[in-house]
C-alpha cells in the first residue's frame, strides 16, 4: 500500500478553471498524434500573451505569498538576465574540438553549474513559430538543495527553484560571455521561460541524463534535483556522449511519482506524443495543481534518485543485477 498522500483528493480552483482556454494543453502538445512535429509553446512562454495558456500563467504568478525570500531571488535572477553580454571579440580563438569541450570544464571548478555537455541542434528541439542557425546547444546543469527541495510543494522548495534558475541563468550568461570574449557568438538560454528551445532533449543527448516518468530528467548523481540553462553557438565544440543508466526501465517498475502526484497526472504507461512513445505528464490534469502552488515540484522531490547519494549506489546495483542477467541468460539450457 502506498502511503496516504496528504493532497488527495484535490479539486481545482474554480477560478483557474475559469482561466482555462478551450484548446486541450495535451491536444497543444499532441499526445496521441505519431507524426514528428516541433513542439509548441504550452506554458512558460515569455509573453504570456503569445499563448493559450496566458491567464493561467499570469495566474501562477498571484498564487506565490509575497514571501521576502523568494521576492530577493527573484530581484537577483532579473538583475542576471538584464546584465548586458561583452561585444564580440573581432578575433575567433580556435581551439580543437576537444579542447572546447574541455575549456567548459573552468565553470564547474569555478561552482556555476554543477554539469556541462554539448549536443548538435536538432530541428525538432526547436519551438513553432522560432528559429535558430547555431549550430550548437551546451547543456549547463545546477543542483537544488535537497533539504530545501524536499519540502514541496512549501515556499521553501518554490524559493530554491527560483534561486537555481538564477544560478543556471548567471552560468549561462558567462559562458555566453566567455565565447563572445573569444570571438565566437553565443547566446544563453535561460529557464522558465525559454522562449525558443526545449531543454531536456538536449540534456539527454548530451548525456546529463534519462526521461523519468515525472517527465523530468534523471541524473544518477543529483536525480531530478537540478535545473538547466544553455548556451546556443556555432563555436566547434565536442559532442558530450548521450547515456544509459537503465533509469528509463527503473521506472517501468517505481511508482513512488505517480503515487505522490496530487492531481494523478502521471501514468503508469508511456505514451505517443509528436511522433515518439516516451513519459509523459498529463498536462491539463498536472497544471490547476501546479499553478495553484506555484511550481509544486513535488514529483521530482519524492524521486528516490534525488535523494542524495542514493542514485549512485542504485547505478551499482542495476549493473551487478544486470550481470548477473547476463551470466543466467549465457548458461545452456
Ligand atoms: S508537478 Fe505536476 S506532475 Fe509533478 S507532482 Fe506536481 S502536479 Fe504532479
Ligand atoms: S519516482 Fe520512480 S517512477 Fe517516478 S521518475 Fe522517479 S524513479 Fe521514475
Amino acid at each position: 500500500m502506498p502511503p496516504k498522500n496528504p493532497h488527495r483528493p484535490f479539486t481545482p480552483d474554480p477560478e483557474l478553471l475559469s482561466l482555462l482556454p478551450t484548446i486541450k494543453g495535451n491536444s497543444i502538445n499532441r499526445l496521441g498524434s505519431k507524426t514528428k512535429a516541433r513542439p509548441e509553446m504550452v506554458f512558460w512562454a515569455p509573453n504570456p500573451d503569445d499563448i493559450e495558456f496566458g491567464e493561467v500563467q499570469k495566474w501562477f504568478y498571484k498564487q506565490e505569498p509575497p514571501d521576502p525570500k523568494l521576492m530577493a531571488e527573484r530581484q537577483k535572477r532579473q538583475e542576471i538576465l538584464a546584465t548586458p553580454l561583452p561585444d564580440l571579440a573581432p578575433e575567433a580563438s580556435q581551439y580543437t574540438p576537444d579542447e572546447w569541450t574541455s575549456k567548459l570544464n573552468q565553470f564547474v571548478v569555478a561552482g556555476d553549474c554543477e554539469r556541462v555537455g554539448v549536443a548538435h541542434m536538432q530541428p525538432e528541439w526547436v519551438y513553432q513559430h522560432h528559429e535558430t542557425s547555431y549550430q550548437n546547444v551546451i547543456m549547463l546543469g545546477v543542483q537544488h538543495d535537497y533539504e530545501k527541495l524536499k519540502t514541496a510543494p512549501d515556499l521553501i522548495a518554490g524559493a530554491d527553484v527560483t534561486r537555481q534558475y538564477g544560478r543556471a541563468a548567471r552560468s549561462a550568461k558567462k559562458v555566453a560571455s566567455w565565447l563572445r570574449e573569444h570571438g565566437w557568438d553565443a547566446e544563453p538560454v535561460t529557464g522558465p521561460m525559454v522562449g525558443k528551445i526545449l531543454m531536456i532533449p538536449p540534456a539527454i543527448e548530451c548525456g546529463f541524463g534519462e526521461l523519468g516518468k515525472h517527465g523530468s530528467l534523471i541524473n544518477p548523481e543529483y536525480g531530478s534535483g537540478f535545473r538547466l540553462g544553455a548556451v546556443l553557438t556555432d563555436a566547434p565544440f565536442a559532442t558530450t556522449p548521450k547515456r544509459d543508466w537503465g533509469i528509463d526501465d527503473f521506472c517501468t517498475r517505481c511508482k513512488v511519482c505517480e503515487n505522490a502526484c496530487p492531481p494523478e497526472a502521471i501514468k503508469a504507461d508511456k505514451q505517443m506524443v509528436r511522433g515518439t512513445k516516451k513519459w509523459y505528464v498529463n498536462f491539463d490534469e498536472c497544471i490547476p495543481f501546479f499553478a495553484k502552488t506555484s511550481g509544486c515540484a513535488i514529483c521530482i522531490a519524492v524521486c528516490p534518485w534525488t535523494r542524495p547519494g542514493v542514485g549512485e549506489n542504485m547505478i551499482v546495483k542495476m549493473a551487478r543485477r544486470a550481470k548477473r542477467q547476463e551470466e543466467k541468460n549465457q548458461q545452456p539450457v
